[in-house]
């Protein structure tokens, strides 16, 4: 709770005061100009489990603490340059995957967005980059923090972790999200769309970690 008043405080204070660039830390604006020029969209594709992830940004350099800072800061005021990625990203999906009566389908929501945050940063961008999205997944149960671990740890931690919300036979579906860094995420978000006889046609995300 305290937690979350200091989140509202902070907003607070963001909305009358200056504060630091959430890129470099240059006081000033909230993102400083040569810091906004790096967030310019440059959509990549990679496979996850075979499935085609397209996405806006690299996920190093300045876009790393703006997606930071706009996830877990409470910065919501960064979301403007990052739904304008994250449009991109799904504009460039569609293309490629012909997709006609496609349904947008975020990841589903975690306690952490709803009770710490107090915002969903996926849906925040989905909202502000006027793309109608689904519901259409639910956590099952709450995976462990998958921070401290490896690999095949991701992938075996979320397994079985998702489950529709509505039936999806027939449906077409595009996943959405923020990251995407192993993938261990949208391959169980695509693991329950087919389990509820959806399709999954592929994955757009606002940014992407460089494969190794
Ligand atoms: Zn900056």
């Amino acid at each position: 709770m305290k937690d979350g008043l200091a989140r509202v405080a902070g907003f607070l204070q963001e909305l009358v005061l200056p504060v630091d660039c959430a890129g470099c830390g240059a006081p000033g604006p909230a993102l400083c100009r040569d810091c906004r020029s790096r967030l310019r969209p440059e959509v990549t594709r990679r496979e996850v489990q075979g499935m085609p992830v397209l996405s806006a940004l690299a996920y190093e350099g300045v876009v790393q603490p703006v997606v930071v800072a706009f996830k877990n800061e409470g910065r919501t005021g960064l979301a403007p340059p990052l739904a304008v990625a994250l449009r991109q990203a799904v504009a460039a999906a569609v293309q490629q995957v012909a997709g006609d009566g496609l349904l947008l389908v975020p990841m589903a929501r975690t306690r952490r967005s709803a009770v710490e945050r107090g915002y969903d940063p996926v849906r925040v961008l989905l909202r502000r980059a006027r793309l109608p999205s689904t519901d259409a997944l639910r956590l099952v149960r709450s995976p462990q923090d998958q921070l401290r671990l490896g690999r095949e740890e991701r992938f075996r931690n979320l397994e079985g972790g998702m489950a529709a919300r509505i039936p999806l036979a027939g449906r077409r579906v595009l996943l959405v999200d923020d990251v995407v860094t192993t993938g261990a995420t949208l391959t169980e978000a695509a693991r329950a769309v087919r389990a509820a006889g959806g399709a999954v046609l592929g994955a757009a995300t606002v940014a992407s970690t460089r494969l190794r």
